[in-house]
């Protein structure tokens, strides 16, 4: 994985340009490079071995902030083929999951391959990703987004199938999903989650929802079925303007969850 102990920038890494009002660029670092913007530049070498952090010009005196992205900045920022899920989202998808390290976590689909890199990360080294994806060319595009930021991998596999037609290489620790019918997804979660196991799903609307729940509860083998959603406000903190900003996102997802148990109490 790439290391990320150190706070000096390096060949390979992802950076973002930060610039005073608040835009963002983002470039990989390669020796012998050049950084383009604005009919500006400056080589990637006067970059490589300066700090996380560090402020650089550019060829004409623009200023700007170089940083590493978080991961929540690095997914506004990759290529994407499908939807991503947020950072606000990922967040609680881990710990509502209940991610840890050394699980072994199937996914579906890879999407973009935001929710994934976050697995990776919670899951470490001793940990494993599974992800099912039907369309190859989204699976192919999320592959290159978590090289990119997670560097060289050994324990992501990704299968390229319909998940609805079953799961081959169960049992897992935990079972996330985005896709539209997580439902189909039910019966074979049943014989590939390990007992006190987790299902986790992100569905846009409560349709979906209810029949997702409706799906888990007839199994006979889920118990705290439990669907949450999160809603972040962010404030404005800035002398006596003391307030939550006027716009925050109305609506993302619902967020589901069920415990794998022999039988839940009745
Ligand atoms: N969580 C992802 C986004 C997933 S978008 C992210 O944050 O980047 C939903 C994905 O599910 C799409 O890539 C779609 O191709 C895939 N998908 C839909 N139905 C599927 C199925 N039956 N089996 C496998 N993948 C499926």
């Amino acid at each position: 994985m790439n290391e990320r102990d150190s706070d000096i920038l390096k060949e390979g890494d992802v950076i973002h340009l930060l610039s005073r009002k608040g835009r963002r660029y983002q470039f990989q670092l390669k020796n012998g490079g050049r950084l383009h913007h604005s009919g500006e530049f400056i080589p990637h070498d006067e970059i490589i071995g300066k700090r996380d952090g560090t402020l650089i010009a550019l060829s004409g005196g623009s200023r700007f902030i170089v940083l590493r992205p978080t991961l929540a900045e690095y997914i506004l920022k990759m290529p994407r083929g499908a939807q991503i899920i947020y950072a606000k989202d990922i967040g609680v998808i881990l710990t509502n999951a209940d991610i840890y390290p050394g699980a072994r976590i199937l996914e579906a689909g890879i999407g973009s391959g935001a929710v994934t890199i976050a697995l990776l990360r919670g899951v470490g080294e001793k940990g494993s990703v599974t992800s099912y994806e039907i369309r190859e060319d989204f699976a192919e595009k999320a592959t290159e987004n978590i090289r990119r930021y997670l560097g060289e991998i050994q324990n992501h596999t990704l299968i390229n199938k319909d998940i609805y037609n079953g799961i081959d290489d169960g049992p897992f620790d935990r079972i996330v999903l985005d896709l539209p019918e997580p439902w189909r997804v039910v019966p074979h979660a049943v014989d590939n989650i390990r007992g006190g196991g987790i299902f986790l799903c992100f569905l846009p609307t409560i349709i979906q929802t209810v029949t997702v729940v409706e799906s888990l509860r007839e199994t006979g083998c889920f118990t705290f079925i439990n669907t949450i959603e999160t809603l972040m406000r962010h404030w404005n903190i800035d002398g006596r303007s003391v307030r939550p900003e006027h716009r925050m996102v109305a609506h993302t997802g619902f967020i589901t969850i069920a415990r794998r148990v022999e039988k839940p109490l009745s």
